[in-house]
């Protein structure tokens, strides 16, 4: 009988020092941190997009960001052009955050993210040598899931009323010269007059719902009317004061969020909307509209 017990009793301690040994593998594994803290998720659906981004810090900031916030990326370019890889593609990274584009909503499941270091969020001229490595980077991941060329968005595109990335200084006529995305002919105006300016946006792929209309039409200066975009030096505070706002509403309890973010800036100045009915806008609106249609006709 005793003999019986202390059999049983020793089972229990090798099981405790067992468990407590894995319970210290998973700790130091979590401290490693190479380069994340967390494990980001599997996915379970194909890949359709890609989303650019752009960030201020270091690499190594961006990184420690990442993982004091939770956020991720599946690739950083830093200004020399060294692509640093952050989360395998097969995996789920979190960098578009609440986002729209053509229907498709909450796009982390199905796009790769390039975040791409830039000290001036995008306003003045992206470095040559980082513009270089992403070029094949991208023409890379394009070929390898079939990404249509609509489907390559800026962060601005798609979350238009918060984020202002990759900004107005990417370089997207050229990347679509090179089969990158999409721009356009302005001689094709004339194909799409009879459409209103939210129709020709919706076409595009912008969210117009509620208040997305003017923040929709100022991503869509930014990325195809970039001369129409002044300078704006006090991007690093709005972004921050925006980041700040949705940070603290996440942990709100859900019915508490939409008020808690009621006042919170939008990312580009305030805008009476004017532009909205400036000749230039609204043809080159219906030259973008008309490439996209047709690319989503093809
Ligand atoms: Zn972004």
């Amino acid at each position: 009988m005793i003999k019986k017990k202390s059999v049983i009793l020793c089972a229990l301690f090798f099981l405790l020092l067992a468990a407590s040994a894995a319970w210290f593998w998973a700790v130091g594994q979590r401290q490693e941190c190479n380069p994340l803290c967390f494990v980001p998720p599997d996915r379970d659906e194909a890949v359709s997009f890609v989303v650019l981004h752009h960030f201020s810090s270091s690499p190594e900031d961006a990184i420690s960001n990442f993982n004091k916030f939770g956020f991720s990326t599946h690739y950083i370019i830093d200004t020399e052009g060294n692509v640093i890889v952050i989360v395998s593609e097969d995996k789920i990274a979190w960098h578009a955050g609440v986002s729209f584009w053509h229907g498709e909503e909450s796009l982390n499941r199905i796009s790769i993210g390039i975040e791409l270091q830039h000290d001036n969020f995008g306003q003045t001229p992206f470095s040559k040598k980082q513009i270089a490595a992403l070029k094949p980077l991208l023409q890379d991941i394009i070929k390898r899931y079939n990404i249509r060329p609509e489907n390559i968005v800026g962060h601005s595109d798609i979350a238009p009323d918060a984020k202002p990335d990759p900004g107005k200084a990417f370089p997207w006529q050229e990347f679509a010269q090179d089969g990158i995305g999409l721009w356009y002919d302005i001689n094709d105006a004339d194909k799409m007059e009879n459409y209103s300016v939210k129709e020709l946006l919706d076409i595009i792929g912008y969210n117009t719902k509620g208040d997305d209309l003017i923040s929709s039409a100022y991503a869509f200066r930014r990325r195809f009317l970039p001369e129409q975009v002044a300078y704006e030096p006090d991007m690093a505070m709005r972004g921050n004061a925006i980041f700040e706002a949705r940070f603290k509403a996440s942990s709100l309890p859900k019915g508490e969020r939409a008020a808690a973010l009621k006042n919170v800036p939008r990312i580009h100045p305030e805008d009476d909307g004017t532009f909205l009915t400036d000749p230039l806008f609204i043809k080159t609106l219906r030259a973008v509209a008309y490439s996209y249609k047709k690319a989503r006709d093809n």
